[in-house]
């Protein structure tokens, strides 16, 4: 693979992930608790990944579990209470929001709200181009007309506004603005969400190919798992802020091991898009971040709970293909 001429950015080795996240923590605090008191929501708990250049982390969980918090902090939309995001090795912290956006870009849920409905497309697309500052005009135009026609646009397309094309457009709209850039790293938040059926298998084909002709790194976040199995070669569970399980997206199908993971997968997925909740069987005890059980956090609900989960705290064990937080994995022999 490696060659001579093979070029070694400063920091970077081969064994440095695309995307690492390290110890990573966000809390928000609310009124209105007990006796008027604030209380302290932490909506990301001590994160940690990391994914490998090309690769794809499914990240899913219930709708408030922190999956899309986690995406925030990592885009520096919101900024971490601790912890931090290293792209290539590059500490994004450090990184001002021009050398940002050249390494890491979103993609949400819903296109129509994130188009500015008075642009034109062409010009939508241009603008993280222009917000660098220093790109030749005619290299805009340049790029911008190959990323639309990378994303299966028209020229002609280009020239109209959000409202004159179909939901599946607008999102290819919004995934040409942000690969525009050439970033390293794509936070795809729900991306398909908010599309018919019918069209999200377009949607996900094309982000594929784009991610192997562009050589790019994506976290994947759904409430959808049926999407995640199709997209992602590694998943991570989240459950109140916590990755409670981690593995190779076809080990973690086939085999969960943790008993949240279970549960996902035998949830019944909402036909409703964009509702974002699927039925777990776990009952209506949804999970509050505000309020995490001592413990093992997910033991309200947990179907097979022993006494000592309501006091333990599980450590993460390592399974055949990534780590599960569980007291009854622990000291068990793995598979
Ligand atoms: Fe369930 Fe106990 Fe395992 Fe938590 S530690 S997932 S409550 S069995």
């Amino acid at each position: 693979m490696s060659t001579a001429t093979t070029m070694v950015r400063p920091q970077e080795t081969a064994a440095t992930p695309a995307i690492e996240v390290r110890n990573l923590r966000r809390t928000f605090r609310i009124k209105g608790g007990l006796l008027g008191k604030d209380r302290e929501v932490v909506a990301v708990d001590d994160v940690s990944f990391s994914v490998p250049t090309g690769g794809v982390l499914g990240v899913v969980g219930e709708s408030g579990c922190g999956k899309s918090t986690l995406a925030r902090v990592i885009l520096n939309l919101l900024p971490p209470t601790s912890g931090e995001v290293l792209v290539e090795g590059r500490r994004l912290s450090a990184l001002d929001r021009r050398a940002r956006a050249r390494l890491i870009q979103p993609i949400f849920q819903d296109p129509f709200s994130s188009l500015n409905p008075r642009r034109r497309i062409k010009d939508i697309v241009a603008m993280p181009l222009v917000a660098q500052g220093n790109i030749p005009a005619r290299q805009v135009n340049d790029r911008v007309a190959e990323m639309l026609t990378r994303v299966g646009l028209s020229a002609e397309q280009g020239e109209r506004f959000p409202a004159q094309l179909s939901g599946g457009q607008r999102q290819r709209v919004a995934i040409a603005r942000a690969l525009v850039l050439r970033p390293r790293i794509v936070i795809c938040d729900e991306p398909t969400s908010a599309l018919d059926v019918s069209v999200q298998a377009q949607i996900l084909n094309l982000l594929a190919e784009l991610r192997r002709e562009l050589n790019l790194t994506y976290l994947f976040i759904s409430h959808n798992l049926a999407v995640v199995e199709h997209v992602a070669s590694e998943v991570a569970v989240m459950y109140l802020g916590r990755i409670v399980e981690r593995a190779e997206a076809d080990a973690l199908f086939r085999a969960p091991r943790h008993p949240y993971t279970r549960a996902l997968l035998a949830s019944v997925l909402t036909p409703e898009p964009g509702l974002g909740v699927p039925d777990v069987g776990l009952g209506d005890t949804l999970p509050d971040p505000a309020n995490i059980p001592p413990g093992c956090r997910f033991h309200p609900r947990c179907p097979v709970a022993e006494p000592r989960c309501a006091v333990q705290v599980p450590q993460a064990v390592a399974t055949t293909d990534g780590a599960a937080e569980c007291l009854l994995l622990e000291g068990a022999a793995q598979p």
